[in-house]
């Protein structure tokens, strides 16, 4: 795989990058080189070890759970070991496994998913949330608590008669949607951009500030139950059972099977519809599904014995690139596209793959009419990984970007430090086009037949402009029905989607509008502050800062948006039209009403030993209360660490009482006991 003699400099030095992969990959969430490259590289230490048992080393990546906890969080040992999986590349090298371990006894065996995200243990103490870990190097991870409270898919308190203690096993990860939706407005705002659903995941997750991974849309699928007091189950499936009956989102599993063909069969159906599910899923793991054949199969240092993870091959295709265009972004940024021959790649056929911008085809030197290797790996958005160079017809020509856009000839800037181009354009129709796209879309505004093909249709004939335009769609009824293909029947229920979007609930609304920064968990919080749009385009931005999910460029961002008086046009436009701009969940906290907290109010101050002040009032937010900034009259708790000031004194002032960490930690273990000593 490397260049030298096989020696023991040589299996050092593969040792060595290695460990620096897994720096990049697990510390950073930026990985060097992709999945498949890593696990080759591991497999070929793997080979030489074995074959040189005088070349161990037992630090070596093939015997370590690679990561570990990073300083910037609070340590958490894990009770129960978090191990990581072995791995089998072929379908001949999954029946040699399950044929091996199942030797003595028939083994039942059952299939899941291999979300390719991030491990976490969730833990519960008296059915409520008490702490949530990332795996680390599996003795230690990091408590990442407060972040994983942001996640509404994470239970905060289990069903009646809950087990008095209960460690999950599951894997946060980001779907394929949320991803690149993410990357899209990193890339607008000029932020680092994710390689992978599953970097941004462990990214988003591995965050300082709460906030910022509330802004992300994670999910997680839970996998196993680590620990569990007072209760026994006798198989895995009846511990997902449980795990579902209480709330956990649960990994999609087959039934349980005994016969090794059974299992390949599972196996293989699993990658079959992988190109077909919203998450990546880098394999699949096959399990045993009793729990006391696990205990006597037991766990080598790494992983356990009675299960393997069979890991997908990134697919790769050779084809041919017809044509390079470019897409205008919503903010104007041109991406270039190469238009390929249709290919099918892992499941689904691709006629397009990005070619990210201008330093990108520079440095792989793509050309029109060239031969390339495509691969849709970790990676949603399928990519060229390189030319055949020896296949370039003589005609083909370096690629040039445009130095105007091509929809509406402003000129095409590169700004300083960064890879993107843009376009100029205050009125480009390409930017509108792709404003509309998204205002329709699904997860916005929802108007049913009115996709990307027929807003092109309905822009380029002028019935649109702005999206205010998007209303007055039924002042031309009887002319849409005579465009081709249309006729009267899909126009009236066209114009009835978009009659019917005007009831949408506020917070649909603002996540149409494309602010931003604001995504579905932003425009949420603000449909629940706001009685109605227009008392949150007054809002200044310090204000929008202590609303639970807003960060400061968030805020900076809902700012702009609302000084510029075209927006401001617009919304009064919608107004006209009936566009439903109140909020229904204005000072509304469903959820938070069942909480045991759900009446109090803390004011947390000082240094807190175990946490961050954001950590601490992401807890006390997570158990229904407010956190509050200020002292007042009504509020009912002030949580009071070392080297409080003023606000510790105007507690006492206050008569209210105080708790130090000691007795915060308590009730935050307790939380029914608070409620019952005070108020
Ligand atoms: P792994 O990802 O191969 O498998 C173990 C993990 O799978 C567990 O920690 C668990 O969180 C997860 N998982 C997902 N679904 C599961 C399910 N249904 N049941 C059980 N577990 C499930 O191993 P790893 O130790 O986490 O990571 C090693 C892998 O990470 C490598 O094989 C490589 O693909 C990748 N990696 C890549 C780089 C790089 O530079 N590209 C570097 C390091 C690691």
């Amino acid at each position: 795989m490397m260049a030298g003699p096989v020696d023991y400099a040589y299996v050092e030095n593969l040792r060595e990058k290695l460990r620096q992969y897994n720096d990049a990959y697990y510390d950073k969430d930026a990985p060097l080189v992709d999945d498949y490259t890593y696990d080759q590289m591991l497999r070929e230490l793997e080979r030489l070890e074995a074959a040189h048992p005088e070349w161990a080393d037992p630090e070596s990546p093939t015997r370590i759970v690679g990561g570990r906890a990073l300083s910037t969080f609070s340590k958490v040992s894990h009770e129960v070991r978090m191990e990581s999986l072995q791995d089998v590349f072929s379908i001949e090298e999954l029946r040699a496994f399950l044929t091996k371990t199942s030797a003595d006894t028939p083994i039942e065996w059952v299939v899941e998913h291999k979300i390719d995200g991030l491990s976490v243990a969730l833990e519960y103490r008296d059915g409520v949330f008490y702490r949530g870990a990332t795996r680390g190097d599996g003795t230690t991870g990091e408590d990442v608590s407060a972040n994983l409270l942001t996640m509404s898919s994470i239970p905060k308190r289990l069903a009646e008669d809950p087990p008095s203690r209960l460690i999950v096993r599951g894997e946060v990860f980001m779907s394929d949607r949320s991803f690149t939706s993410l990357n899209e407005s990193q890339e607008e705002l000029g932020q680092k951009l994710f390689a992978n659903p599953r970097n941004a995941a462990a990214g988003s997750l591995r965050q300082l500030d709460p906030k910022v991974t509330s802004g992300r849309d994670l999910s997680l699928f839970c996998f196993n139950v680590q620990l569990v007091e007072g209760r026994k189950f006798a198989t895995h499936l009846e511990s997902l059972e449980f795990l579902a009956a209480n709330g956990f989102p649960v990994i999609p599993v087959s039934d349980a099977v005994i016969d090794i063909e059974a299992v390949i069969s599972a196996v293989e159906a699993i990658g079959a519809e992988r190109g077909r599910l919203s998450y990546g899923i880098d394999g699949a793991v096959v399990k045993a599904n009793s729990l006391a054949v696990r205990e006597t199969l037991g766990s080598t240092s790494k992983f356990p014995r009675w299960a393997a993870a069979y890991k997908f091959s990134p697919e790769q295709q050779e084809t041919r690139i017809r044509d390079i265009i470019v897409q205008v972004g919503r903010s104007g940024k041109i991406t270039p596209l190469a238009v390929l021959e249709p290919v099918t790649v892992a499941g689904s056929t691709i006629s397009r793959a990005t070619l990210h911008n201008e330093d990108f085809i520079e440095e792989k030197d793509i050309r029109v009419g060239d031969s390339v290797i495509i691969q849709k790996a970790g990676d949603v958005i399928p990519e060229v990984v390189r030319v055949q160079t020896d296949k370039r017809p003589a005609e083909a020509v370096p690629y040039a970007m445009p130095q105007v856009c091509p929809a509406c000839g402003s000129v095409v800037i590169r700004r300083e430090g960064e890879a993107a181009s843009y376009c100029t354009g205050a009125n480009c129709p390409a930017q509108r086009l792709r404003r509309l796209i998204h205002f329709a879309s699904r997860d916005c505004m929802n108007i049913e037949g009115l996709g990307p093909a027929n807003l092109r249709v309905l822009v380029e004939k002028g019935y649109i402009q702005s999206l205010g335009d998007l209303y007055r769609l039924p002042e031309h009824a009887s002319e849409l029905e005579r465009l081709p293909g249309w006729g009267k029947r899909s126009v009236t229920k066209l114009l009835e989607a978009v009659e019917g979007s005007k009831k949408n609930p506020l917070e649909r609304v603002l996540t149409a509008l494309g602010i931003p920064q604001i995504g579905t968990a932003a425009a949420r919080v603000l449909a629940k502050a706001f009685p109605d749009i227009w008392a949150l385009a007054e809002a200044e931005a310090d204000m929008l800062q202590t609303l639970p999910d807003i960060g400061a460029t968030s805020a900076q961002s809902i700012r702009a948006f609302f000084d510029s008086p075209d927006n401001l046009s617009v919304l009064r436009e919608f107004a006209q039209f009936g566009v439903n701009l109140t909020s229904d969940t204005y000072g509304s906290g469903e959820a938070q009403e069942e909480l045991p907290w759900s009446d109090l109010r803390f004011v947390v101050t000082g240094t807190l030993e175990s946490m961050s002040r954001e950590e601490a009032e992401a807890k006390i937010r997570s158990l229904g209360a407010a956190a509050q900034s200020q002292v007042s009259a009504k509020t009912s708790f002030v949580v009071v660490g070392a080297k409080a000031g003023s606000k510790a004194t105007k507690a006492a002032a206050l008569g209210i009482p105080t708790l130090d960490e000691a007795a915060f930690l308590d009730a935050l273990q307790n939380p029914a006991t608070l409620s019952a000593r005070e108020i």
